[in-house]
């Protein structure tokens, strides 16, 4: 099995030096055991956060040992009548080829809808789209004819809360991203009503003020920094926030200064509310029920950008922090 390992805790923008790749020859299954061949495996922002040792609602990752985190694969061998070979599973065993574990730490998975990768459990059907729904209908309690703004709308979680702010009856949604390509791609394909290149000039507040000329209701951040005091600065009386990442600080080596309109939370009696996904699985079957819908009624379009083999897992999370992607990042395992 190749398995790619944390090496150094990275300081700033992190290397491939911070990396090591190594490789783990498996013995003969145990009872109760499977081997699995990952087909998939994700790479996503939280990672830079648990590679650094600090207080947070994770461990960090331990040096030396194998990049966790979630990753779809199919059962290859197995001791166990639960998981049968050929069994599409999730796990949080990372960043490898192969992984030989107890039948405990992997979970059985459906087969994926006609013509899509079991990727998608990765992405709009798994972690990613579980964070948008929750974010939008349970932090930010969207209701029908609120207007949206979403940063990081490009993205694997944006492109769900785009979409799903759209079906559960905002009235105008908003997004910014890095890029024309991306900002044509949000009005064009995921729904968005208006969007703007958070690059581009004028600031971030001016255009998010042209784009809502009625100010929001709604604030999904992904972003952080200037995107969060933009929002600020355009909220309706009772706006509500989902604060779900803030990733313009993951790579910063100073503190970020806060936005300076805070005042307006009080005099405009706002909600900001911070949230991490793993506190909601309890909306996991809910959720879905209801995405497994949509995507089955061509409601919800899934993209992902795909970097082949498990080597070039460095790259394609560091290509993920620089915008590299759009929709969901993932590394694909040749059979
Ligand atoms: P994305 O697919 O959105 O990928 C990250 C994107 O961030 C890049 O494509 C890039 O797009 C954008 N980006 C990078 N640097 C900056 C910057 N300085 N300013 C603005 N945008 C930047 O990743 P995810 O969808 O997986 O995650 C999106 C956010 O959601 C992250 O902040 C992540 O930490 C958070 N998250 C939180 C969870 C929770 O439980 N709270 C769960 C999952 C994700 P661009 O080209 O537009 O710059």
């Amino acid at each position: 099995s190749t398995q790619i390992q944390l090496a150094n805790r990275p300081t700033g923008w992190p290397t491939d030096a911070d990396f090591r790749t190594v490789t783990v020859e498996y013995g003969d299954l145990g009872p109760g055991q499977v081997r699995v061949a990952n087909e998939f495996v994700s790479v996503d922002p939280y990672m830079r956060g648990r590679m650094i040792d600090t207080r947070s609602y994770i461990p960090p990752f331990a040096l030396d040992e194998t990049m966790t985190g979630g990753a779809v694969g199919r059962v290859v061998e197995s001791t166990t009548e639960g998981l049968p070979v050929g069994t599409l599973v999730s796990h949080q065993y990372g960043w490898r080829d192969i992984v030989q574990e107890d039948a405990t730490g992997f979970r059985a998975l459906p087969e994926p809808p006609e013509g899509v990768e079991s990727s998608v459990y990765l992405g709009m059907l798994g972690m990613t789209g579980l964070t948008a729904y929750v974010g939008l209908l349970t932090i930010a309690q969207l209701r029908p004819g609120d207007t949206v703004f979403i940063s990081g709308a490009a993205g694997a979680v944006g492109t769900a809360a785009g979409q799903i702010a759209r079906l559960k009856g905002a009235g105008r949604v908003i997004g910014s991203a890095g890029s024309a390509e991306k900002v044509a791609l949000l009005t064009e394909r995921y729904g968005y009503d208006a969007a703007f290149n958070y690059k581009d000039e004028p600031s971030v507040r001016k255009q998010l003020r042209e784009a809502a000329p009625d100010g929001i209701d709604v604030y999904f951040d992904n972003v952080g920094g200037d995107h969060l005091e933009a929002a600020l600065d355009v909220f309706n009386d009772g706006g509500r926030a989902a604060l779900c990442g803030a990733i313009a600080q993951y790579n910063s080596t100073t503190r970020t200064p806060g936005p300076s309109n805070m005042a307006n939370i009080i005099t405009r009696g706002l909600t900001l509310t911070g949230f991490t996904v793993g506190h909601h699985f309890d909306q996991l079957s809910e959720f879905t029920a209801t995405m497994g819908q949509w995507f089955a009624a061509g409601e919800v379009v899934h993209d992902e950008t795909v970097v082949d083999g498990i080597d070039n897992a460095v790259d394609a999370f560091l290509g993920l922090m620089q915008g590299q992607n759009t929709g969901k990042m993932v590394v694909r395992i040749p059979s």
